[in-house]
């Protein structure tokens, strides 16, 4: 099986309309490929074309050498904090008592 390693990158802020932090962007980015082995139940056409069961084949149907998997080995979130008109910027608790 292919193997994929995947890192994940949040991008999160506040705004007016959630005052939560919640993401804005994801960004994901593949950091290493563990190639797959030659497929085990490959088609052959009339035309001497030969593809392998992972191209045709949905993923429950496909050998264990066509099917691929995606680990994510590091998740990575950065607060960019609030984005949004000045006027309606959360007031920090300590300012308004
Ligand atoms: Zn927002
Ligand atoms: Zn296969």
């Amino acid at each position: 099986m292919t193997i994929y390693a995947i890192e994940v990158f949040h991008l999160v802020h506040t705004c007016p309309a959630n005052p939560e932090p919640h993401p804005v962007d994801t960004r994901r980015r593949i950091v290493h490929v563990t190639p797959g082995r030659d497929c085990l139940t490959p088609k052959t056409f009339d035309n001497g074309v030969t593809i392998r069961c992972g191209d045709y084949n949905a993923y429950d149907q496909q050998c264990a050498n066509c099917r691929t998997i995606i680990t994510i080995t590091k998740v990575t979130t950065h607060d960019l904090g609030y984005q949004g008109p000045a006027h309606l910027a959360p007031v920090p608790a300590e300012e308004s008592a």
